[in-house]
């Protein structure tokens, strides 16, 4: 089945108001590209903003807590995000797993919390540098996919974001074919559990995507869409991503 292109800007720890007029640009440019979603998820700072600024438009969270309240400082529940006007969050992305010690019980609780307050999710896995060169890549993010994911969802609720984490803001992509690999083997994994309905999951590739490869990468096998970090940061440099995947959806 077709599954529909989806173009996911990042911002990390970036961004305050000065950048209001530059997620204003982004989804302005987006809006001709009817076949692609496309989304942002600022700082949590910046989500009430933007969704009020920019009515339709999908805000996403960077994280939630798998809490829907309670006695942990400095922490954002997945209730909030909505009340903040985000729809979706992203979980599980390796600078928190890695940087924060999270495990992927803990990305699945998140992920069920957020699919509870009634956000979608983009749960992202991946690999280090040395599981790749030690050709375990694959066997490692399959077992984080059955980790992470959530018991039960709607297909349309979850994607999954396949991130190498050597290929996170270093410039350096894998391979078509490894992503193709990759891809289909989260895709194969998916069907052997969820049966059909995982023709339906969207599989987003990130990792250094850039307007100049993007075209490649989102056109490789069973890759629907990209999350996006730095070069998401501008309109200039995220708008000729979201054009190659509206190319390609036709
Ligand atoms: C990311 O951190 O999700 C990411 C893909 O970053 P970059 O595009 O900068 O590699």
């Amino acid at each position: 089945m077709a599954r529909r292109k989806y173009v996911v800007g990042n911002w990390k720890m970036n961004g305050g108001s000065a950048a209001i007029g530059e997620a204003e640009a982004i989804f302005a440019a987006a809006a001709p590209h009817t076949s692609v979603d496309v989304a942002i998820c600022p700082p949590f700072t910046l989500i009430g903003t933007l969704a009020a600024a920019l009515p339709g438009a999908t805000i996403g969270g960077q994280d939630c807590h798998h809490a829907a309240s309670g006695a942990f400082t400095g922490s954002v529940a997945a209730p909030m995000l909505v009340d903040a006007g985000a729809t979706l969050v992203i979980v599980g992305h390796s600078e928190r797993r890695d940087g924060c010690g999270e495990t992927d019980a803990d990305v699945q609780a998140k992920a069920e919390a957020a699919l509870g307050a009634g956000l979608t999710v983009i749960l992202c896995v991946g690999e280090p540098r040395a599981v790749r060169e030690s050709g375990g890549a694959i066997d490692h993010v399959l077992a984080q996919v059955a980790g992470s994911l959530p018991a039960a969802f709607a297909a349309n609720r979850l994607a999954i974001a396949y991130e190498p984490i050597w290929a996170i803001g270093t410039g350096l992509v894998p391979t078509v074919a490894d992503v193709e690999a990759m891809h289909g083997a989260i895709r194969a994994a998916l069907a052997t559990r969820f049966g059909g309905a995982a023709q339906e999951m969207r599989i987003l590739y990130g990792g250094s995507v850039n307007g100049e490869n993007a075209a490649e990468l989102l056109g490789a096998r069973d890759v629907d869409g990209a999350l996006v970090g730095g070069a998401s940061l501008t309109a200039g440099k995220f708008v000729p991503i979201i054009a190659a995947a509206a190319e390609l959806a036709g």
